[in-house]
């Protein structure tokens, strides 16, 4: 059994997955087998009686990559794989403190909040303790307490050295008090607790150190400091570690991911254990070379190349656009060629840097009727009448939750007002509760919505999940609040997808009874309570359960959502020079050292490019067989119109891969790189696209607007902006290296590019 189990994979492959008992590195490049190799280890410890299922603790960065994991093993192997732990760090540590909510010193139906909520909380604090969110903006102060959190920091532990960091350290503080007399947790804080219990619980830490003698962790490049640190005191010392990486896939340096723990884990667990792989087998040749060649211009690396036994394939495909409108039709016409041609739409990926350029993305698949999923962005779970339906839950199952309190105490509207509640959190500051306490003592509307709740709280508490959910939305009167709205009915269709939703989540995961099968929990472990498990999943996952799952469509999503991942065919868009590479990875300082010479200014500058630019590596190395890369010379983004010149990333890629589907008669805009090709018609029936609109001229200096240009000191630009007539005109130039500036045509050494 396990011989076929091992047949489809290669001579290192498979070295790796039968590696004896003890802990190894696998270092290897994007496709080439880690996650199958880590999987199939899995199975192969399983099936060969080395480890029960419950001996295996097995890490991952994503849910839907958690998911992906469990229908792998439980494909290969005809056991019950509930009782598994194998999920993202987030949601592991979700599980340990429900189990353990006691010894955590949380309430058992403690609630997550997402960053919104936490950033909502926060606020709320700052204006109960009359701090200037002027002097001291939430989001610094949000970020300040999520970066000390992920480094393993409280606010005692924190090193403040001047008074602008003894009031945040003190914010901090006092937030945390917030969250424990709310009973709230926020994501960064289910890590630290966690760690904290484990570390601080002999008797805990040696029972789960006994029970994982194997513990598998899958993107280990992408670990921050807290996290690595966990996985150490889950190991015991009989336990083996195995974890794969690729440092050139590492993408979260922003939020703390140190690269360096790669290094660190191979001196402290994997003694020169270190396992590589090099074939790849998921790309065509040119993807891959185009992939190699880019990652090849960055500094720091561990070194490695890939290659492939495959063919070199197509070309990757290059497309210029005058606007962002064009560049959407465009994908909207390949993705209907390639669908009609027989290539699902699931198969396919629509990968942006960020969120914002989705908008236009999705509009034109909509008026197409191209279905499509959004994963991340807003997530489903995020939307407004979902957070509320959701508060109101939380208020049920934990009325100390004050941010539920306060978000549907006067919504619908109830004619309780500013001053009423300004008098309620008065009288809870005063006597030390919480909102709905004082709630309970308070006479007139707040009575009232007081006793609503109780009501509902009775005629739930035996209801399924589905059902209680379906009675919250009708008693709160959220539903009649969206049916008298005229723009409601989209939101009567999500809070009804609520219902949906939660009825398939007890369907597929017995959220009552998840953990019951886990005979060797210690005692004090506890049945996690149906309406909990599923409040945490709304806060933890990523937009699997959104509406219209399982039916073939488009996936949409970030760079950054698309780790791991892998689509025949890969359009990455928006490649534009402020972008993608985005502007602000250059001048990302938040966690630069203190002291911003210019040197460490270049420094990081330097290596929020590579990020950016192994971030492009993970982009490209999704693709199987078609890449599309494309930009636009004009974008809305948050509504400005912004001229920008073809990404950096461009140029760094090798000519001879790659295939321009602009037609000679259009004028180039890119900045160099990608051939005119004569004839081509487009392998997919792709016609270059009607007439394009003419860029804005509006003046008589023979430029206009989208025109790239040289100058002979600044280098290459893009004209954004005209002033003046005749000898007085000056034009605006957005250098690629100089920033933007305002020249004099007269004297300006420009010329068209
Ligand atoms: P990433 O770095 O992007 O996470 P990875 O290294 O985890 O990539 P996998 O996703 O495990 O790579 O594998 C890439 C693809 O190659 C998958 O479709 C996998 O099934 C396939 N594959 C891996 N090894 C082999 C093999 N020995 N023979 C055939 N196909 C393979
Ligand atoms: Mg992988």
């Amino acid at each position: 059994m396990s011989a076929s189990l091992l047949e489809n994979l290669n001579p290192e492959q498979r070295a790796a997955v039968t590696l004896p008992h003890e802990s190894a590195l696998i270092l290897a490049g994007a496709g080439s087998g880690k996650t199958r190799v880590l999987t199939t280890r899995m199975v192969w410890l399983i099936q060969t009686g080395q480890v029960s299922p419950l001996g295996v603790l097995a890490v991952t960065f994503t849910n839907k990559a958690a998911k992906e994991m469990m229908t792998r093993v439980s494909a290969m192997l005809p056991i019950n794989t509930r009782g598994m732990w194998v999920g993202t760090f987030h949601g592991l540590a979700n599980r340990l403190l429900r189990t353990h909510y006691r010894e955590a010193g949380l309430p058992q139906s403690f609630q997550i909040l997402d960053s919104q909520d936490q950033l909502s909380a926060i606020k709320r604090l700052m204006k109960a303790m009359n701090v200037d969110t002027e002097k001291y903006e939430p989001k610094k102060v949000q970020r300040f307490i999520n970066g000390n959190k992920e480094a393993g920091l409280r606010a005692r532990d924190v090193e403040a050295f001047d008074d602008y960091s003894m009031r945040m350290t003190e914010l901090y503080e006092a937030y945390d008090a917030q969250c424990q007399r709310e009973g709230v947790a926020d994501f960064p804080e289910l890590l630290l607790r966690a760690y904290e219990l484990l570390y601080r619980n002999e008797p805990l830490r040696q029972h789960y150190q006994d029970r994982f003698r194997h513990i598998l962790i899958d993107e280990f490049q992408d670990t921050n400091t807290l996290q690595y640190r966990w996985l150490k005191l889950f190991a015991g010392p009989r336990t083996a570690l195995f974890a794969v990486g690729d440092d050139d896939q590492s993408i979260y340096a922003f939020r703390g991911a140190n690269t360096a723990n790669m290094a660190e884990f191979e001196r402290e667990f994997a003694h020169g254990n270190v396992i590589k792989l090099e074939q790849n087998y998921r790309s065509h040749g040119n993807i891959l070379t185009a992939a190699n060649t880019l990652i090849s211009q960055n500094a720091h690396r561990l070194g490695k190349n890939l290659w492939t036994a495959e063919g070199e394939g197509e070309p990757i495909r290059v497309f210029h656009a005058y606007s962002d409108q064009e560049e959407a039709s465009f994908v909207v016409d390949e993705v209907r060629a390639l669908n009609r041609e027989g290539m699902n739409l699931s198969d396919m990926a629509l990968l942006y840097r960020s969120n914002a350029q989705s908008r236009v993305l999705e509009h034109a698949l909509f008026s197409a009727s191209v279905p499509y999923r959004v994963y991340g962005g807003l997530r489903f779970f995020e939307r407004q009448e979902v957070k509320h339906a959701l508060a109101y839950l939380r208020l049920l199952t934990n009325p100390e939750d004050d941010g539920a309190f306060l978000r549907v105490v006067n919504f619908p509207t109830r004619g309780i007002g500013a001053r009423t509640l300004g008098q309620l959190a008065d009288g809870a500051a005063r006597a030390g509760t919480s909102l709905w306490q004082a709630a309970c003592t308070a006479g007139g509307k707040v009575a009232g919505f007081a006793k609503l709740i109780e009501d509902i709280k009775q005629v739930t508490a035996d209801l399924p999940l589905a059902e209680a959910i379906d009675h919250v939305i009708e008693a709160s009167g959220l539903a009649d609040y969206y049916r008298a709205d005229k723009e409601g009915a989209d939101r009567l269709e999500n809070l009804n997808e609520l219902i949906n939703a939660a009825a398939l989540f007890a369907e597929e995961s017995e959220a009552a009874t998840y953990d019951a099968v886990d005979a060797s929990a210690p005692a004090g472990a506890e049945s996690f309570r149906a309406l909990d498990t599923f409040l945490a999943h709304a806060a933890l996952e990523a937009g699997e359960h959104q509406a219209g799952a399982g039916h073939d469509a488009l996936q949409l999503m970030t760079v950054h959502a698309a780790k791991g991942l892998e689509f025949h065919a890969v359009f990455i868009t928006g490649l534009e020079e402020g972008l993608f590479p985005h502007e602000q990875s250059a001048y990302d300082s938040t966690r630069a050292s203190a002291r911003s010479g210019s040197e460490s200014f270049r420094a990081n500058e330097e290596s929020g490019l590579e990020e950016e630019r192994r971030l492009m590596y993970v982009a490209i190395t999704r693709a199987r067989r078609r890449l599309y890369l494309s930009h636009a010379q004009s974008r809305m983004l948050h509504g400005q119109t912004r001229y920008s010149l073809p990404s950096r990333f461009l140029d760094e890629l090798p000519e001879q891969v790659l295939l321009n589907l602009n037609r000679r008669n259009e004028p180039a805009y890119s900045s160099g790189s990608p051939k005119p090709a004569e004839g081509y018609k487009g392998a997919s029936g792709y016609s270059a696209p009607a007439a394009p609109r003419s860029p804005q001229t509006g003046n008589d200096t023979g430029y206009k607007v989208g025109q790239s240009v040289v100058h002979a000191k600044f280098g290459t630009g893009i004209i954004i902006d005209f002033e003046g007539r005749g000898a007085d005109a000056r034009v605006q130039v957005k250098f690629r290296n100089a920033g933007s500036k305002w020249l004099a045509l007269a004297y300006a050494k420009l010329a068209p590019a």
